[in-house]
Formats: structure tokens, sequence, C-alpha cells
């Protein structure tokens, strides 16, 4: 059967694949798979939004669901709010970080985490087999607003933290939210944990004027100037829909996500040994490095946020981590929040006393190297297989979490086949930039030569 939902809910490009005809559509799927109950809805910036958002609206009290109307908000935002409300669901209008043409749509259930898998495919079944469930005129559901979401989401984020301590420190922080969401809730926080907040690309435009939407190294030389320029303690920047945070310390270096989350492992290790920390089989060696050096435990698991999320409600770990600057705080909730995110950085500097630069640059330093091979989707499945019955052979130690994660005493490398692309993606990283090449070469060559066995 046709998929609908992808790795992070389902996307497509506004008005050519994702139209508010669908949306009223899926809408009446969604709320025929709730069965009447009461549902919150929000969304992010993008000039679609709206639009889309009152289709949904439509669609889910069409069913009979309540909705309740949370307007424009962070998607971890939303989320906290469907909790801590006891909403029976929610829905969020939302691309992240995708390019200003897209848009999408997620399905949280009353915890406020992403629905599972075999929940989506149930959505699907009452699509395509047109098995909705319109309700009599007068059992349509009511369309209600909700306000406040974002006051109680920052009050909640500062429970977890020592905000006496953070106060003292008068932190100076740049926040760059890229023209997107994360302006309606972390300057305020900030502002509230006695922060001097500058800000820049804060205005809220769908276009996203400023930067691409994501949140990598090469989008951020503007904020890591600010820093620079105002003498700030660090700069943080969101994607699109607030969920991930990737900082900057203060002379201006920008850091990959699993060093500043190998930073909050580090710290959460410290005050909770032998807690399990959940992470994607695509993240640093550091993670376990961290893990082993203070008492912790690892849980890798296929690559994307909603699997990390499942794991962590399923054994119940406080804390998960993402490289793409996703981190979960499980006393918090246990879903991506940029905002959190944020505050557990601020707390580890007032704790500490100590500057980003000098806690990031004394954690251990890996080389990384990405690439990827060509192959066809049909052949995929083949390759690996083949691929794994080479690495028996070869004796060596090997995670299939997703695709193959092969472990050496220095080094590592990821061989995963995309869930969007014809290709296997690779990963490698080792201690030194050589190592890290090598590798490449010799998994490209082995994949070349599986693959040209197969075609013959
Ligand atoms: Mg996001």
């Amino acid at each position: 059967m046709r998929r609908l939902f992808g790795t992070n809910g389902i996307r497509g490009v506004v008005n050519k694949t994702l139209t508010p005809q669908f949306a009223l559509k899926i809408a009446e799927a969604i709320g025929t798979f709730f069965n009447g109950k009461e549902i919150l809805l929000g969304y992010d910036g993008r000039t679609s939004s709206p639009a889309l958002a009152f289709a949904v609206a439509s669609g889910l009290a069409s069913t009979g669901c309540t909705v309740y109307l949370a307007g424009m908000a962070p998607t971890p935002t939303i989320q906290y709010a469907v909790k801590k409300h006891r909403f029976d669901g929610g829905v969020i209008i939302t691309a992240s970080h995708n390019p200003p043409e897209y848009n999408g749509i997620k399905v949280l259930g009353n915890d406020g985490v992403e629905i599972s898998r075999r929940q989506e495919i149930e959505i699907e079944e009452i699509f395509f087999e047109e098995k909705q469930k319109r309700a009599e005129w007068n059992k349509i559901g009511e369309i209600r607003r909700l306000l406040g979401i974002i006051e109680e989401y920052i009050e909640a984020i500062k429970t977890h933290v020592n905000v006496e301590e953070i106060k003292k420190r008068s932190f100076r922080v740049v926040v760059d939210p890229g023209n997107g969401v994360g302006a309606l809730a972390a300057p305020q926080l900030l502002r509230e944990l006695g922060c001097k907040v500058f800000t820049i690309n804060a205005n809220i435009d769908g276009t996203f004027p400023s930067r691409p939407s994501e949140p990598k190294p090469e989008n951020l030389s503007d904020l890591a100037a600010v820093v620079k320029a105002v003498n700030a303690d660090f700069g943080v920047a969101y994607d699109g829909d607030a969920d991930r945070a990737i900082f900057v310390d203060e002379n201006g270096t920008i850091h990959w996500g699993d060093r500043t989350f190998a930073l909050i492992e580090k710290e959460f290790l410290k005050q909770n040994p032998r807690e399990t920390i959940v992470t994607p089989v695509s993240s640093s060696s550091l993670v376990k490095d961290i893990a082993e050096a203070y008492n912790g435990e690892v849980v890798w698991t296929k690559v994307g946020s909603v699997d990390v999320s499942h794991k962590m409600k399923e054994i119940n770990a406080k804390l998960g981590g993402e490289e793409n600057g996703g981190v979960f705080y499980g006393p918090h909730q246990p879903v991506r929040d940029g905002a959190m995110t944020t505050a557990l950085i601020l707390d580890i500097l007032a704790k500490t006393g100590r500057k980003l630069s000098e806690l990031l640059n004394e954690l251990p330093k890996y080389f990384i190297e990405k690439n990827k091979v060509e192959c066809p989707d049909e052949l995929k499945e083949k390759v690996l297989e083949m691929l794994y019955e080479e690495l028996k052979k070869e004796n060596l130690k090997f995670d299939t979490t997703d695709g193959a994660k092969i472990w050496f005493t220095d080094s590592s490398i990821l061989v995963r086949p995309s869930g969007t692309e014809p290709i296997f993606r690779l990963y490698a990283e080792a201690k030194t930039r050589e190592r890290t090449l090598e590798l490449i070469r010799q998994y490209k060559e082995k994949l070349s030569e599986i693959l040209k066995r197969i075609s013959r």
C-alpha cells in the first residue's frame, strides 16, 4: 500500500502534493482514528500553515472531534500542551527545517509524542479505503481557542533548571530563530532567566529570507559574527519549528549537535549515574565514550527522532539526542525541544562556572566523513544482506539496527540505506582524518563490488 507518512509526519510541496483539499481528507481520517475525541491543533510560521490548519480543523470537526486551536507556536510547545491539558491527541502543521514551499502534517498521541508507525498505517488505511466516519449534523465537533500555551511551556522548562543560579550570571545570549517560530518562546524564556538577549532573524517570515531553515554550520555565519560582536557567552540557532538547537561558543565557533549533546549527557550522568541514553546509530561515538566514562549505558535506535522518542518511552529513559541538534529531555518531555536544550546549556554554564568553548573542547575529538553510494531502491535489501554476510566472514563486530554499523577499536562506519533517496549513506568516524577517508574508500568499494555481483 502507498505510504503517506514519512520519517516525520506527512510532508509535501504546498498546492502540488499537499493541498488544503488533501489536508481536509487526511484530517477526516485522523479524526476517524481518534473517534470523536479532543484534539489540539497548532502550526508553524509558514505562509501556507493557517490555510492548511483550518482545513485540518474542518476535517477533524466533521468526524465529531472537538478541536482546540492553539495558533502559531513551536512544535515542542504544542507537544507539551497536549500532555499538560490532557488532550486525546494533537496535530501540528509544520515542515520543520524544509524549504519554504514545503509543509507537513504531524499527528501526536495523548502524551504529545508522535504516534507510532502502526497507528500511522491505521490512518492511511482509513484514508485509502475511504472509511472516514462523518458525524451527524448535531454531532459535529466544536472548534474552540486555547490561549496561553507558550507561557505554560516557558514555566514548565524553568522547573527543570536552577533559575536562581542562572539569573546570578546575567548571561549574554544571541538567539537566531531563522525567521521561524522559535522567536515566540526562546527569547522570552531567556529573559525570564535573567539573560541579556540579542536576536537576529527573529521576525517570523514563512519565506525564510535570512538563512535556510536548517541550522547547519554553513548557515550560521551571521550568528557567529554577532556572538563575537556583542561579546556574548554563546549563540543558539533553531530550525523552523524550534525543536532543534545548534550552539555557537563565545569565540564564534559553531559546534555540531552531537558535541553539545555529549556535554549535556556528561553533566546529566554525573548527577544521574547508571541512566540509559538513547541515540540513533548515526550519532558520534562521543556519546558512547561519555556513557562509558560516566557510568551510563547507550541504547542505539534507527535514525529518526520518532524512533528515539518511542524507545525512550519504552524503556523509561530520561535523555536522548541526535547529531542534528535534537535533544530529548525526558523529565520535561521525551521529544526534541530547542528551548529546553538552551535552558540545559545555561544550567551547565551556571553550575560549572566555565565557558562553553572550554567545556566543549575537553570532550574527546573525532573526525567525521560522510559520503554516499548510488543504489536502486529495489536492490537495497539484497545489498545489505550480502554486506552482512561479508562482515560475518571477516569476523567484524557490527550492529544491524539501521543498515550496518561496524565497530573497530579506534573508529566506526555506518552504512545505511536512505529512506528517501536511491542511495546508501556512509558515515565514518575516527581519531584521525586519514582513517575516516580510508574507511569511506574501503566501504564504497565494498558496496560497488556487491552491486556489480548482483547485477551480473
Ligand atoms: Mg524541526
